[in-house]
């Protein structure tokens, strides 16, 4: 990713930071089941040995300033404002590709339909076709990028990969935490909660990093009731896990007593998430869409990971398209 940034000239743009994230571990059954994880990496991945450094509570308190911890680790990362590169590099393929690249907008794929009787020349090449909100479109072959969505035209796939919303804050501390952005970046992992009067449920993980330019925090994670949470519709921020989000986050850094940090603003993304943990990059097979034809492929459920997992999976995916390695 550092690379791309690079190349396309989008390191100020996207305010790329290499910096240190600190996982933070909030009960004790966490860190050690955490501490015990790392043991098996490095013992299957010698080279990865010493990537993670483990931090006692009492370090990750008088260093870090973050309360109520039973332990951390530290880990080399970055951060990146991920629109921002996105739609960067996207304006410059269009400029270098305007015969080959163009993005339909506002143009939602309703159906797709593959024409096995080849009775056409037109079919025989184009044997796929997309059934779009402004008409139809012909294809040689269709890449699913459909994420938290794509049981809406894969119906094989749901349940194997669902949507879930996550909820993100941006939260002005004023000037009562020092501004770390340059330094550091956080996750808080708890044991997953529910709670059976509310229905509502936390999934076990917070985000949170910090812009070195205004201070702010960017604070994310979900607390809500799960038919909310399992759910492609993010028409709407739902209040309550804003002031949820509101409530958590400066209680980690020891500010509960304070009123709650300005909101600057708040919004809810949908997910892909799997039924196994890991995306699904590669060929449909045809009990997966429900039609003949080897021409469907997919690159999704990326877990909440996707900004660092996603151009590697679509280097692979084209590779494999082409018939390479
Ligand atoms: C709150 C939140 C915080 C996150 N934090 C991080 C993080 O810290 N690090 C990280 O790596 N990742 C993070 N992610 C995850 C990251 O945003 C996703 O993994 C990434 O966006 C996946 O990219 P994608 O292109 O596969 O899918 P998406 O970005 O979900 O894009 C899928 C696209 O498909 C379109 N689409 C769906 N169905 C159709 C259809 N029928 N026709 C036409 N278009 C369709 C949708 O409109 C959408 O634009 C976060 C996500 C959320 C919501």
């Amino acid at each position: 990713m550092q690379e791309l940034i690079e190349e396309y000239d989008a390191v100020e743009a996207s305010e790329m930071q290499k910096l240190q994230k600190l996982r933070v571990f909030m009960t004790d059954s966490k860190f050690e089941d955490f501490q015990e994880s790392i043991a098996r990496l490095e013992a299957d991945h010698p080279s990865m040995k010493g990537i993670y450094t483990i931090l006692d509570a009492d370090t990750v308190l008088k260093e870090y300033g973050i309360h109520g911890a039973s332990g951390g680790a530290l880990l080399p990362a970055g951060t990146v404002w991920p629109y921002r590169l996105v739609t960067k590099v996207f304006d410059a393929l269009l400029k270098k590709y305007p015969g080959r690249l163009t993005i339909e907008t506002n143009t939602a794929v309703e159906a797709v339909e593959y024409d096995e009787k080849f009775l056409t020349p037109i079919t025989s090449v184009f044997p796929y076709t997309l059934r779009t909100s402004r008409g139809p479109m012909r294809a040689a072959s269709v890449i699913y990028c459909t994420n938290g969505y794509s049981g809406h035209l894969l119906p094989c796939l749901r349940g194997r990969i669902h949507p879930f919303k996550g909820t993100m804050t941006v939260q002005d501390p004023g000037t009562s935490i020092p501004n770390q952005g340059k330094f550091v970046s956080w996750g808080f992992h708890y044991p997953p909660t529910y709670e059976p009067d509310t229905q509502r449920h936390g999934y076990g993980l917070y985000y949170l990093g910090q812009s070195a330019k205004t201070g702010y925090f960017y604070f994310g994670g979900e607390n809500t009731r799960i038919d909310e949470a399992v759910s492609a519709d993010d028409s709407f921020v739902a209040s309550h896990s804003v002031s949820h989000l509101q409530s958590v986050l400066p209680r980690f850094f020891g500010k509960e007593d304070k009123a709650p940090w300005k909101l600057v603003s708040s919004w809810s993304g949908i997910m892909g998430f799997s039924s196994d943990g890991l995306p699904l990059v590669g060929r449909l097979s045809p009990a997966l869409t429900g039609r003949r034809g080897e021409g469907e492929w997919i690159a999704a459920a990326f877990n909440g990971y996707g900004m660092a997992n996603c151009l590697m999976a679509g280097e692979a995916l084209a590779l494999m398209i082409l018939g390479k390695k």
